[in-house]
């Protein structure tokens, strides 16, 4: 539903978009045949403003497609409410290091054809109500599969499922293969032939992030004979259209986003095998400028084949300190320019920036202010910024960035905190890179993977997290940060525990390495880049979907299995 293409194009959210498009662009890298598929959201996510108070207010952020892009050569229609809505494409075109393209297809409905209604279905990134939603799921999965259909694109071996957002893509396979044996009723093996095809990946286990559809709603966007039809495959006892559930049926290989999420994935699914594919970030998308100079000096290799970040361990220290005072400096600029607060470049400087999702829990770190203020007080200085959206309609979401911002305020004489408006791709790579700490407190087991501390480790910042996600994987203690909580099978609510211990690792080992021990923090950052961002890649990941979900080989093994 959503992609990261341009920092140009506002045609994501958050994490999910970031990661689609850096897969994307590891795949033109690597010269992986990928075709990709996405909404215009001609009026974007949104524009967050805040007030002195921590209000959030938002404004839509329009761009204009047809000043950018191509239009794909053909348009085509998908059936909404019994009405043949039109549909148009434009191509994006993703660069590999080899001149190799990934082409990503937009879908917009804004012709003059269609209605009112109609023409505003692909404006608004999780914008709308369900009818909203679900008809907009229906151009992504239907209309996707026409797209492809109208293009005359041949020899796809897999349909990939990024979140159960395009799920009704299912649907459409399985409509073609009924007409291809001249079937009214799909049997299972119709729903085989379509499961052989599809591979889902399952992004969140929290809850809003799984769409349901009520059946009246669905019979009244899909009409009597696919509602029918998704019955008769599956779905006849479910109370209601599970979109989740109808990716899982229809996939032969499904995976989480890091290996703890497969687990708690399979919790939830016990019925069918899930895998686990870890997550990670483009390295060249994300590593800033000073580190890029550095990269090509010291590793040319690192931009072609990711796992040559291993060799950082062959970079001096003084080569990391230097490139990563330049992002700092870069970054303390920055922050000036949008806020005007000028940050001290010789103070720990800690980040936080994600969406402002209450499982998240920005405010954390003011669990005790009281012992905050002492910290810095005693150990040393602090600076903090912070940066993230809440949802539109996510009033704990708003309520947090509030907390936030009022305890910012509270702490102005012994801390210096900032909140960034209007997180976003090119913010994003000035505080990942820019920070010296990275600070990450969701409430276990809801981060299915994270990917900013990865873009982190990437630019030789450690994190300071909660054992969940990527860093379960990612953190061995005091070589590339350090966990928050001890004991990483504890889920649920623990945040007096675990505030605690983000008060004591700060106090006790962080603040007084940093000051005092500068070479001990500099081998630290240099540790996270050989040992993780080596591994923590979009390229390392593309090629495990390749050998585990996408290839022939595993196709016919899977096939074999059921
Ligand atoms: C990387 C990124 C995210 C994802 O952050 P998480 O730590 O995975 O939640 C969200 N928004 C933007 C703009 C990003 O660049």
């Amino acid at each position: 539903m959503e992609i990261a293409l341009d920092q140009a194009i506002p045609s994501y959210g958050g994490g999910l978009g970031i990661l689609a498009g850096d897969m994307l662009r590891s795949a033109a890298d690597l010269e992986l045949p990928i075709v990709a598929i996405t909404l215009a959201h001609r009026k974007g996510y949104f524009r967050q403003h805040l007030d002195a108070e921590g209000n959030q207010t938002e404004e839509s952020d329009p761009w204009d497609p047809e000043t950018v892009l191509q239009a794909a050569p053909s348009t085509f229609t998908v059936q909404i409410e019994n009405r043949e809505v039109h549909v148009r494409a434009w191509r994006y075109s993703v660069h590999g290091l080899s001149g190799f393209i990934v082409p990503v297809y937009l879908l917009d409905t804004d012709l003059p054809e269609n209605s009112e209604y109609d023409r505003t279905l692909t404006d608004t990134l999780y914008g709308g109500d369900q009818r909203y939603r679900i008809c907009q799921e229906v151009l992504l999965g239907m209309g996707g599969v026409n797209l492809l259909r109208s293009l005359g694109i041949k020899g796809i071996n897999s349909y990939h499922m990024n979140e159960g957002h395009a799920a009704f893509l299912t649907l459409a396979l399985l409509e073609e293969t009924l007409k291809l044996r001249k079937y009214t009723v799909p049997v299972e093996a119709d729903v085989e032939v379509v499961r052989r095809r599809c591979v889902f990946t399952t992004h969140t286990p929290v809850e809003a992030g799984h769409d349901r559809f009520p059946w009246d709603m669905v019979r009244q966007i899909l009409g009597e004979d696919r509602t029918n039809l998704l019955q008769q495959s599956g779905f006849a006892n479910a109370n209601a259209l599970n979109m989740t559930d109808l990716a899982i049926h229809f996939s032969r290989y499904v995976n989480g986003v890091a290996m703890r999420h497969g687990e708690v994935s399979q919790n939830m699914f016990p019925q069918f095998p899930i895998h686990a594919i870890t997550n990670g970030v483009h390295a060249a998308t994300w590593a800033s400028p000073p580190f890029h100079d550095l990269f090509d000096r010291q590793i040319p290799e690192w931009r072609r084949d990711n796992a040559y970040m291993r060799y950082a361990v062959g970079i001096s220290l003084d080569e990391i300190r230097k490139a990563h005072c330049l992002a700092k400096a870069a970054l303390i600029k920055e922050v000036q320019k949008r806020s005007g607060v000028l940050l001290d470049e010789s103070v720990l400087t800690i980040g936080f920036a994600r969406r402002a999702a209450t499982y998240k829990r920005a405010d954390l770190l003011f669990k005790d202010i009281e012992r905050l203020k002492a910290i810095a007080a005693s150990a040393g200085p602090i600076q903090i910024i912070y940066a993230g959206k809440a949802h539109p309609h996510d009033g704990g979401g708003k309520a947090l960035i509030q907390r936030v911002i009022q305890a910012a305020a509270g702490l102005k004489d012994s801390i210096k905190i900032v909140y960034l408006e209007n997180y976003n791709m090119a913010l994003a790579k000035f505080i990942t890179s820019g920070v010296d700490l990275w600070l990450n407190t969701p409430q276990r087991p809801q981060e299915a993977s994270g990917t900013s501390g990865m873009k982190a480790a990437l630019n030789g910042i450690p994190s300071l997290s909660v054992l969940d996600g990527w860093w379960v994987e990612g953190c061995v203690e005091g070589v590339t940060g350090w966990a928050i909580g001890y004991d990483s099978k504890v889920d649920g609510d623990d945040s007096a525990a675990e505030s605690a211990s983000l008060y004591d690792k700060l106090e006790r080992q962080i603040i007084p390495m940093y000051y005092r021990a500068p070479e001990a923090y500099s081998e630290i950052m240099r540790s996270c880049i050989s040992l993780n961002a080596s591994f923590f890649n979009t390229h390392r990941m593309l090629s495990q979907y390749k050998a585990n979900a996408y290839s022939p080989r595993a196709l016919i093994k899977m096939a074999q299995e059921v």
